[in-house]
């Protein structure tokens, strides 16, 4: 009888084709699936994990995280970066390229990778960035190994430049160029969609009337300028057949234009949004201050539950985190003015429990989990079934979690740098994350602790050649 590496009993497995939760054992050999199968006897296994009484989810995917590594490890580094998601049960994170130098090309990608790869607790995924000073670089990165790109559509103030310079555009025909040239990669165009020219223009006029106060980072960034930019991006995608999958979906107009936009059969568009958008509207301005500031704001109550609809109904594909830490000093220039702030919150470990929470209260289904947060990201990434998946021959990566317990979000016990900032601490939140297995590694234990550094991989993006 073969031996297995590692056996999970007892557990309430998630299956896609079924769409339900049932009793299963899982055999993993070689770091994949070797089987899933109604508990019979007793296989023979270097080690055996009781998990009665837990939901076994895939292991979620995080396609939107800042780990800040290389140049601005102050607020967060690879190594509290993927720590953090492998206690949230994430087992693959994507960084964002707007690290210190951008990734605007194939040299500094291997720089990345070389800085941060031995960090790494959970498998990552790395970003390239694209604008119009990168063009001719942009098939490179897809063969260096990014898994997808990034463009912001609104300009970083001056003193970030560093950070955003080549990921960046701030008009139609520019975004048109990248778009097209994305589009030959085969890869992923993912678009931060605010409009910059209304948001300059309401900015300065802020700024003008004198407006410091929290609320102004709202009243400068209105709902319209996002649908602006998500029509743009959405019809520049019709135009050029470009896989565009917008970020961090925050108003009800722009779960609209998505609902519009996927009734095309041909259309190629997919969106997410974040935690603190199905949690949090702009009151959350008035109590946290620069804290609570991120792009885009935080909204209104009829967003939310247009945001809430628009998951349950496939608008919006998945759920992610935009994980963006800053230091509580950074964080703290905006106390007495709030456009000196960065915008940005943390929050790769929190993001199951708080969708487990909203599935207790009935906002959505349980079963549906494992799929906004996992199953849809592999599938949009291109990376389905190898990751995102429990089946048979897919990596064994795997979150362990118990639905029943409820527990209070306790910041300092984050992994993050930025905790001192955290704007979900206090909170009473049900489901605890007791084990998460990267390709059958166990990385997290909950009471126990983290596995090694550098147990994480690059996961290469399926480019064209
Ligand atoms: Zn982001």
């Amino acid at each position: 009888m073969a031996t297995f590496d590692l056996v999970i009993r007892g557990g309430k497995v998630y299956s896609a084709a079924e769409g339900t939760f049932s009793e299963k054992q899982i055999c993993i050999s070689e770091g994949k699936i070797a089987s899933i199968e109604r508990p019979s006897g007793r296989p023979t296994a270097s080690r055996t994990l009781d998990a009665e009484g837990m939901l076994v989810l895939p292991g979620l995917i995080d396609s939107h995280v800042h780990f800040r590594d290389p140049g601005l490890t102050h607020k967060e580094d690879f190594e509290t970066g993927t720590k953090g998601a492998a206690a949230g049960g994430v087992s693959l994170v994507f960084d964002m390229p707007t690290t210190v130098p951008v990734v605007t090309n194939a040299s500094l990608f291997r720089e990345k990778l070389e800085t941060i790869g031995g960090k790494a607790v959970v498998d990552f995924a790395l970003f390239g960035a694209a604008a119009i000073s990168n063009l001719e670089e942009i098939h490179k990165l897809a063969r260096a190994g990014a898994v997808a790109f990034k463009t912001y559509t609104v300009s970083p103030p001056k003193e970030r430049l560093k950070e955003y310079e080549g990921s960046f555009i701030t008009n139609s025909g520019e975004l048109l160029q990248v778009m097209e040239r994305v589009s030959k990669t085969g890869l992923v165009h993912c678009i931060h969609a605010e409009d910059d020219s209304t948001i300059g223009c309401l900015t300065d006029r802020m700024k003008f009337e004198g407006r410091k106060d929290p609320l102004a980072h709202y009243d400068s960034r209105p709902n319209f300028t996002e649908a602006q930019a998500v029509f743009d991006a959405i019809t520049l995608s019709g135009a050029t057949g470009a896989r565009v999958h917008i970020v961090h979906v925050s108003t009800a107009e722009a779960a609209t234009l998505l609902r519009q936009a996927k009734l095309g059969k041909s259309s190629q568009v997919s969106a997410e949004t974040c935690p603190h958008y199905l949690y949090f509207t702009k009151e959350i301005l008035q109590r946290k201050g620069p804290y609570a500031k991120y792009n885009p704001p935080a909204r209104n109550q009829e967003d939310m539950q247009a945001l809430i609809a628009a998951i349950n109904d496939g608008s919006i594909d998945v759920v992610v985190t935009d994980h963006a830490p800053h230091s509580k000093e950074e964080k703290e220039k905006g106390a007495e003015d709030i456009f000196r702030a960065p915008p940005g919150t943390p929050g790769v470990e929190t993001r199951l429990p708080l969708l487990l929470t909203m599935s207790y209260k009935g906002l959505i289904p349980l079963e549906s989990i494992p799929r906004i947060s996992s199953e849809s990201v592999a599938r949009i990434f291109n990376l389905y079934p190898r990751k995102g998946a429990l089946s048979v021959g897919s990596d064994a990566d795997l979150a362990i979690v118990d639905y029943g317990k409820i527990w209070q979000i306790k910041a300092e016990k984050l992994q993050t740098k930025a905790w001192e900032t955290v704007l979900f601490d206090g909170m009473e939140v049900r489901g605890r994350v007791r084990q998460t297995i990267v390709r059958g590694n166990i990385v997290y234990e909950d009471e126990v602790g983290f596995g090694k550094m550098g147990t994480g991989e690059l996961i290469r993006g399926e480019a064209k050649p």
